[in-house]
């Protein structure tokens, strides 16, 4: 059976589906491995290191042509799209709820679609599958190191001949796995860090990071499924946004990463609140994307600094700037899953075994026997006007 790896072409994107190290593996487990030119350079892995773990390095045109599985990052572009056939399966972070179509087009031309976004995460053997936790892990440390690059100011407490510096005070909004890396990472750069969420769960998690953990009294509980948060209701938000905004002022540095899946990202800080700090504070916005984001004003991909000197940068995609660790994990994250997949049968052979009865399958099979096979992709779908999408 042969796997290829793509040249990610999302603007920014450097990460790649599987490194070198990993190459190695997958053919000892008896796959072929194609690997598009360059596909490895964004994250420093030249074709050169491809080859000698035992690939083979090749054109768009015949990795297209001969693999049976194509592995990606993200979403392939449209030229990859219209060069996948039936018979194909693609596997890569495919964004199935923000982009039902692409799964409806993927079923109707026979490729089979497995996207890594909807792996049961709390499910232990599926654990070094997860790349949503690999590569939001990524992000926030890059998150606390972007503020610091922005802040103009020291993070921790120096004394020194020239004076005193008191450290920075940060607040992480929203604590799951992007926002206790970006906790970590600036707690060991010396910030005085904070740390809220709507799950209660996460407190004691911030707490053992030598955070504090903001209670505010106007909380609910919003523990939703699967240990993501609920979206609020109208009225609890207004409660939440009116007190945090009294902490926010208090703040050198804010980082917000809160997401609700399947949902557009809830709005922490507002203008009010923004409009309260001092100049020279920083907000880095994780949950900024095109559906919107976590603080009033933030664009997704570009730093704006507002008339009260607020530095507010939209940072999407952070896990792609650090490409080389990123891939590292992702790499991990694929081929785990990927050999779930493929079980080798008695002669070592390997294919692909669609079973969606599996746990682990049902959450990431989106398409296959040219059916949306994902339920949750199925009624967006479903839920459309007939003559909507692609
Ligand atoms: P996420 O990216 O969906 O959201 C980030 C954080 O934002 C979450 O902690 C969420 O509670 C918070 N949030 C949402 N709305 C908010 C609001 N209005 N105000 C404040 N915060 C808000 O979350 P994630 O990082 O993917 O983690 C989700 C959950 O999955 C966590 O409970 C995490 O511990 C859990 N998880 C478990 C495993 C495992 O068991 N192996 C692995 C990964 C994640």
């Amino acid at each position: 059976m042969r796997v290829a790896v793509v040249k990610e072409s999302a603007p920014g994107e450097r990460r790649v589906a599987l490194v070198p190290e990993t190459v190695q593996k997958l053919r000892q487990g008896g796959l072929e491995v194609l690997v598009e030119q360059g596909a490895g350079d964004g994250a420093w892995f030249p074709d050169d290191t491809y080859t000698a773990a035992g690939a083979a390095v090749t054109t768009t045109d015949d990795l297209y042509a001969t693999a049976d599985v194509i592995l990606t990052v993200t979403r392939p572009d449209e030229a990859g799209l219209r060069r996948l056939r039936a018979g194909q399966a693609v596997i890569g972070m495919l964004a199935p709820l923000i982009d039902p179509h692409l799964v409806r087009s993927l079923a109707e031309r026979g490729v089979t679609a497995i996207s890594l976004d909807g792996l049961p995460r709390t499910l232990s053997r599926a654990q070094g599958m997860d790349a949503l936790t690999s590569q939001a892990n990524v992000a926030g440390y890059k998150a606390a190191l972007m503020a610091a690059d922005a802040y103009g100011r020291f993070f921790p407490l120096l004394i020194t001949a020239a004076g005193t510096a008191r450290p920075a005070k940060l607040l992480v909004l929203g604590t799951g796995v992007a926002g206790l890396q970006a906790i970590g990472t600036a707690r060991r750069l010396g910030a005085q860090v904070s740390g809220y969420d709507v799950r209660p769960a996460s407190k004691g998690e911030v707490e053992s990071l030598g955070a504090t953990f903001i209670d505010l009294t106007s909380a609910v509980s919003a523990a939703g499924e699967g240990g993501y948060a609920r979206e609020l209701t109208p009225e609890e938000r207004d409660a939440q946004q009116a007190e945090l905004a009294g902490h926010i002022a208090r703040q050198d540095v804010v980082i917000t990463t809160a997401q609700v899946p399947g949902r557009r990202p809830p709005l922490l800080v507002t203008s009010d609140a923004v409009a309260a700090m001092a100049p020279g504070s920083v907000i880095i916005d994780m949950g900024s994307s095109q559906l919107g984001g976590n603080v009033a004003g933030s664009v997704p991909g570009q730093s704006v600094v507002t008339p009260n000197g607020v530095t507010i940068i939209g940072a999407e995609n952070l896990a792609a700037s650090v490409p080389t660790a990123a891939s590292n994990a992702y790499s991990r994250n694929i081929s785990a899953l990927l050999l779930h997949l493929v079980p080798a049968g008695d002669a070592g052979d390997r294919e692909l075994k669609i079973d969606t009865t599996d746990e682990i399958q049902a959450g990431v099979v989106v398409a296959h026997g040219g059916e949306v096979v994902h339920p949750a992709v199925a009624k967006l779908l479903a839920a459309e006007p007939a003559n909507q999408g692609s």
